[in-house]
């Protein structure tokens, strides 16, 4: 038996050996609960205090306030129900965002809408945030933009610096939330350069342990209280996430952002270097023919959406796992929706109800290399050879 191809990184990935001994310390030696006043909680604090520190310096950010979440959904709901509630007059205010979030930042922003909020999803096909739609969609009642940094079903990336600037210009009251759940340590993606105020990240998805991650917070949210509390009670993360820490998931994030930080050039380089041979053998050769690639203008490194015409991306799926492959159909984390529809973001991206059904998503990791692209394409091959009918 060959050993299993993992091409699911964006949906998780394994944690890294830095990440790992950082938990197992935190679970057997640094035990304690930071806000105890004791030398082994002040230990914890301190733990605390530096682990904050690294997720800062490793999204090249200095100042600000980065709140500890169990992850990036938990994050997208802080930053969007919080920045609704955060005072009387937003309500029934309008609200910014792309076609085609992620279901965490979806589903609230349908919370908000069904509470009387106007909800403006700009277009983004071919991977392109539509700018005039943007221009023409800003006016002084919106009070909160959130654009993800990179869609993680198409790998797009969107020009959040300029659409940050459009709306900054033109919406006063607006706060720019980006949720870069699949760009944070793929691609740059400093809150800083790009200019938001508040960014989400998730540590499962750069080698920390599941049920962590974050958001980010300018200086200027935080100054003003731009943002309400979701988790009242102890005061812990500054009030805005109540509960004592999960101090192994926030070691483990901090671990995994520093090694990430280390090596973000030639992570990224290996990668992309996947993906681009993928892609070139996938145009040049004629045994795929049949195979649609999906790319945006801007693409993530490390993300390849593809469809094989007239199969059903959950029979492609079925077939590369029974070949010991592992890719995903939709996003992972929707796969438990009750009601399976076409994917919204991979219709936005203007694909048709047919090819959003074939598609399947490849994802990568520095540890993936071109003998198991090379693998990938010869079971590709076979597969269409046996599973492919043309309708
Ligand atoms: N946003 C995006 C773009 C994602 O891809 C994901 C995870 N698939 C999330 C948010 C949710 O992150 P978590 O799993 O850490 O809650």
């Amino acid at each position: 038996m060959e050993p299993i191809i993992y091409f699911d990184h964006s949906a998780t990935t394994r944690v890294c050996p830095e990440a790992a001994a950082a938990v197992q310390k935190t679970l057997t030696e640094d035990f304690g609960n930071p806000s105890s006043r004791h030398l082994v909680g002040r230990a914890a604090a301190d733990l605390l205090r530096s682990s904050r520190a690294a997720v800062l310096s490793a999204l090249g950010v200095r100042d600000g306030a980065f709140v500890f979440t169990s992850g990036g959904t938990e994050a997208n709901t802080l930053a969007i129900l919080g920045r609704a509630e955060a005072k009387p007059r937003f309500a029934g205010g309008k609200i910014l965002t792309t076609a085609g979030e992620h279901a965490s930042v979806e589903q609230p922003l349908a919370l908000l809408e069904s509470r009387g909020y106007e909800v403006v999803r700009i277009p983004v096909k071919g991977g392109q945030l539509d700018m005039q739609a943007l221009e023409a969609a800003c006016d002084s009642r919106v009070f909160l933009a959130t654009f993800m940094t990179t869609n993680n079903e198409t790998g797009a990336c969107y020009d959040i610096p300029a659409a940050a600037a459009l709306v900054r210009r033109l919406c006063r009251d607006a706060v720019i939330h980006t949720d870069a759940t699949q760009a944070f340590l793929k691609l740059p993606c400093s809150p800083l350069t790009m200019g938001v105020d508040m960014m989400t990240v998730s540590g499962h998805k750069i080698g920390a342990m599941k049920g962590v991650g974050g958001l980010w917070l300018s200086p200027a949210v935080v100054r003003a209280r731009a943002l309400s509390a979701r988790t009242p009670g102890g005061g812990q993360e500054d009030g805005l996430r109540s509960g004592t820490e999960n101090m192994p998931g926030i070691a483990s994030f901090a671990a995994a952002a520093t090694a990430g930080k280390a090596h973000f050039a030639e992570n990224a380089a290996k990668t992309a270097a996947v993906r681009a041979y993928l892609c070139d053998r996938i145009q040049s050769d004629p045994a795929f023919a049949d195979v649609l690639l999906h790319l945006p203008a801007v693409p993530a490194p490390h993300i390849l959406s593809l469809a094989v015409r007239g199969l059903p991306g959950e029979t492609l799926l079925n077939y590369l796992s029974a070949c010991g492959i592992c890719v995903s159909a939709g996003s992972a984390c929707s796969s438990n929706a009750k009601h399976a529809h076409a994917s919204f973001a991979l219709l936005a991206f203007g694909l048709s109800e047919k090819e959003a059904g074939s598609t399947v998503r490849l994802s990568f990791a520095p540890s993936n290399t071109k003998e198991e692209a090379d693998r990938f394409l010869h079971v590709l091959s076979e597969g269409l050879k046996t599973l492919y009918r043309k309708g």
